[in-house]
């Protein structure tokens, strides 16, 4: 059995406690590696190395710190298959998902923030003052802020720690990350990258463990200066409690409960399959799916009959294989609290209209492995708990609507705002819904199409700051005003 490591200071390092943490393969329910138990000695240990990396760090030319970043991500690029393979064991995701999109995606992460640093510019202003005649440029810095926290989720597992750390890196910070300890293997494996291409020590380590020992420690370390996080509500609610009082910069990337709004001109031949993938891919555990679908009423019954019979098509199995659309549930807890939602559906006053429990036909290897069905829930009221609460798993509700003001309080009616999606061939009403919904991102006709370059983050708990292109080149430094005076005469 494979025994991880923390990775600190280029070293692998073993947990001060002496303890490990089982990890689970999802698709067969079986405990294939350890990861470390780690805990705030393992977390000042990391801490020190990236205080004493710093100053080298953050000093080294913009073109230097590229080239090691690029290097990191070519070595990414050629590993994909070990890694998506490393990615589907751990997370259940199928195999084909983490090879074609998600470790790519972690090595473009890297590859975009590492040529971004060499095309940055800065701001500039002549002061002309009326009172006392001086004159002043005033230019920005903008510069490293010094030991970066960043503690990543289970669900997107190396594609959204490598999100945290190429910025945090690329801007001159040194970084101490946690991954979650229920998908440690990937984040491992990227330290030993991270070695060979000579990234100097300290500059990123890796701390495994868990949230309430490890993830609070980096939070509550007083050198830490910046904290990224993605996860859940509540947890994001712990982690600003305890930031507040030292003043910390914060970014929370927190939970979703995303609405997909189906018009009545949509064009559902083109539309459908990427409205059923919003919802199901990656199992629904994506922070980004279309968990609620809010159907114009002239086209519910037929969008009700498409959307299910496409469902049922979708391949429920062992994530290894060419074939599987749906792969395992993360964790046994994580299947427990998807079927507790099924459950309350029921109660109230929903009917299961697709799938609703595990699947019957699943290769001998699967066989204990933790399955949920693709599940449609229609005859909800769109503020029951069901519709309005995030099941972060294969569940999606269907609700109709009669007016497009009603669809976009349906879709403002939740604690969220993460994400949305419009599906219509009116361009001029799309655009005006858009703008009424409170959510970080609204796609129209397309749906996790993710560019580097913009924005992303939540509205209302949905969380706190914007990351992506110049919001996090922002996030990760400090702004300093530079005022020069001169004289013209
Ligand atoms: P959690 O909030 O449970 O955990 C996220 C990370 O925080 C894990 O590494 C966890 O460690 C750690 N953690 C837990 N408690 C603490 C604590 N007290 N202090 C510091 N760190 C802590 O989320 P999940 O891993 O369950 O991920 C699913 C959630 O993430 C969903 O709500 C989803 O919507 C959200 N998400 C949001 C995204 C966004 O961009 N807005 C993107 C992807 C997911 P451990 O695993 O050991 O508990």
């Amino acid at each position: 059995m494979t025994r991880l490591t923390h990775f600190i200071a280029n070293q692998d390092v073993v947990p001060a406690s002496g303890a490990w943490l089982p990890v689970y393969e999802p698709a067969t329910g079986t405990r294939y590696a350890e990861a470390p138990d780690g805990d705030a000695r393992d977390v000042a240990m990391a801490v020190d190395a990236a205080r004493a990396a710093f100053p080298a760090w953050s000093t080294t030319p913009a073109a230097t710190r590229s080239r090691i970043l690029l290097d990191i991500a070519d070595r990414l690029e050629r590993r994909v298959a070990e890694f998506a393979q490393a990615e589907s064991r751990d997370q259940g995701k199928p195999v084909a998902l983490a090879r074609d999109l998600e470790i790519p995606r972690a090595a473009a992460n890297f590859r975009y923030f590492a040529t971004k640093i060499l095309h940055e510019s800065t701001e500039c202003f002549r002061t002309d003052s009326l009172t006392s005649g001086d004159r002043a440029l005033n230019y920005v810095l903008r510069q490293p802020r010094g030991v970066v926290g960043a503690i990543s989720p289970w669900n997107l597992p190396l594609y959204l720690f490598t999100w945290k750390i190429a910025p945090a890196l690329a801007t001159g910070n040194t970084v101490v990350a946690k991954p979650s300890e229920i998908t440690p293997y990937t984040a491992w494996m990227f330290g030993e990258l991270c070695r060979e291409a000579k990234l100097p020590a300290g500059v990123l380590n890796i701390v495994h463990g868990l949230g309430p020992k490890v993830g609070q420690a980096i939070v509550a370390h007083p050198a830490v200066t910046t904290i990224t996080f993605t996860g859940g509500t509540s947890t994001g609610a712990a982690i600003a409690a305890a930031a507040a009082p030292h003043f910390k910069k914060l970014s929370l990337e927190l939970g979703g409960k995303n609405a997909t709004i189906v018009c009545e001109d949509v064009d559902l031949e083109s539309a459908l399959s990427t409205i059923v993938r919003s919802a199901f891919q990656n199992q629904g555990e994506i922070c980004l799916c279309g968990s609620r679908i809010l159907v114009h009423r002239a086209r519910l019954k037929e969008f009700c009959d498409r959307f299910i019979d496409e469902s049922r098509t979708l391949k429920v199995g062992d994530p290894t294989a060419p074939d599987t659309d749906v792969g395992a549930i993360v964790s046994r807890q994580h299947l427990e609290k998807i079927q507790s939602y099924v459950a309350l559906a029921k109660l109230e006053g929903g009917k299961v209209a697709c799938g609703g429990g595990v699947p019957r036909l699943l290769p001998e290897r699967c066989r204990n492995g933790w399955f949920h069905e693709p599940t449609v829930i229609v005859g909800l009221a769109p503020n029951c708990r069901t519709a309005t609460e995030e099941i972060f798993g294969p569940v999606v509700s269907i609700h109709g609507y009669d007016t497009h003001g009603e669809a976009v309080a349906i879709a403002n009616g939740t604690r969220y705002g993460l994400a949305a999606s419009i599906w219509t061939r009116d361009i001029d009403r799309a655009h005006r819904m858009a703008a009424k919904i409170d959510s970080g991102v609204v796609w129209i006709n397309t749906w996790m199409l993710r560019d580097l370059r913009t924005p992303f983050g939540g509205m209302k708990d949905s969380g706190v700051g914007r990351e992506g292109g110049d919001d996090a080149m922002r996030f990760f430094t400090e702004t300093k005003n530079v005022c020069v005076g001169f004289r013209e005469s």
